[in-house]
């Protein structure tokens, strides 16, 4: 199978017929093997006897899965990638805000190399107030922490080649990390503008408070991107900062009371200075501790620490086996 298109389905009665005509129309003239997968994210209306009847007519292309409750858009998507088996995966809205005729294009650069073609929605039709300007900020927030400089995380409609995306668990509103993830392991990524329409049909449904939820899942992105492996550095690195920190405040103590008769214990500095040195301490200490963790993850499910694009030139040797290979020190 060439491709998935995978579609996480909250609520959209009406946009599921044209969901559907406008998949077929842009796909068909294609000559590439695919399938959509329509997640139902336990929906209140008609969707998922929609869905099931799409899979029962178009058994060639449509698959439906359906969720036993709602999960949210994240645990919509992870399962819908779980269900679909293509080479590339396009993730897209069921309400048409995207367009899929975006779709051979974003192929098309698939094609040219690229593992990640993210969308942008460069003329987006949200309201200014509460979704374009607070993703505007989330956006530059999130390519200055991590380094990936995407003008829209949020768009759903992004293409990935599958090899860069499995072995990460979406969780909470993680989905549209998923390009920090990707770039964590080498992804080649590039950004086109696509199409964006208001909705028709039905209901948003989300609001500002999305914006917060996404300012919290950037840490642990942060975290995970940077430090996953090599815990003891954000830890040891924020002791070993206090720890000297409490160096200095005991040594301004101590040339003040060798020169000017100051005592030590009076000062509220010195309880300053062995708060911030226990504190330091114990980062350290907790540093360790995600250290052990780290390699419980790692060698209790042979993963290794790298990712490999292709070997060349194993062929006459016994397959390799990544496990032995694993950073272990
Ligand atoms: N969605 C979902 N589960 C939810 C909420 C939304 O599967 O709990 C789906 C929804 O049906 C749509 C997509 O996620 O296909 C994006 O939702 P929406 O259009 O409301 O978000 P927006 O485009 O406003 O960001
Ligand atoms: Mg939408």
């Amino acid at each position: 199978m060439d491709l998935s298109i995978v579609v996480p389905v909250y609520n959209e009665e009406e946009n599921i017929p044209l969901l559907h005509d406008a998949l077929i129309a842009v796909m068909t003239p294609l000559s590439i093997t695919w399938e959509a997968v329509l997640v139902d994210d336990g929906s209140r209306d008609q969707s998922a006897r929609l869905l099931e009847d799409l899979a029962q007519k178009y058994p060639e292309h449509f698959r439906a899965v359906l969720l036993r409750r709602n999960f949210g858009q994240t645990d919509a998507i992870a399962a819908g990638i779980d269900h679909s088996c293509g080479d590339v995966v396009i993730l897209m809205d069921a309400d048409l805000q995207n367009d899929p005729q975006d779709i051979p294009m974003m192929l098309e650069k698939i094609n040219e190399g690229y593992d990640v073609v993210s969308g942008w929605r460069a003329r987006r039709k949200d309201d200014f107030l509460t979704r374009t300007l607070p993703s505007k900020l989330a956006n530059g927030l999130i390519s200055w922490v991590t380094g990936v400089h995407l003008h829209d995380y949020g768009c759903t409609l992004k293409a990935y080649r599958r090899e860069v995306i499995t072995g990460y668990r979406l969780y909470g509103e993680m989905h549209r990390f998923i390009p920090v993830y990707a770039n964590s392991v080498g992804a080649k990524i590039l950004e086109v503008p696509v199409h964006h329409h208001p909705r028709k049909f039905g209901k948003a449904k989300y609001g500002l408070e999305r914006t917060f939820k996404v300012v919290l899942d950037l840490f642990t992105v942060k975290f995970l991107s940077s430090y996953s492996n090599k815990p003891i550095y954000l830890f040891g690195g924020t002791g070993l900062v206090l720890v000297l920190l409490s160096g200095l405040v005991l040594l301004y103590l101590a040339i003040r009371r060798i020169f000017w008769g100051v005592p030590v214990l009076e000062s509220p500095f010195f309880q300053m200075s062995t708060m911030i040195f226990i504190l330091g301490f114990q980062s350290i200490l907790m540093g360790l501790i995600a250290e052990l963790q780290v390699r419980t993850y790692h060698e209790s499910q042979d993963k290794p620490t790298y990712t490999v694009r292709k070997t060349v030139g194993f062929s006459s040797r016994d397959v390799v086996d990544n496990s032995s290979t694993t950073n272990r020190e």
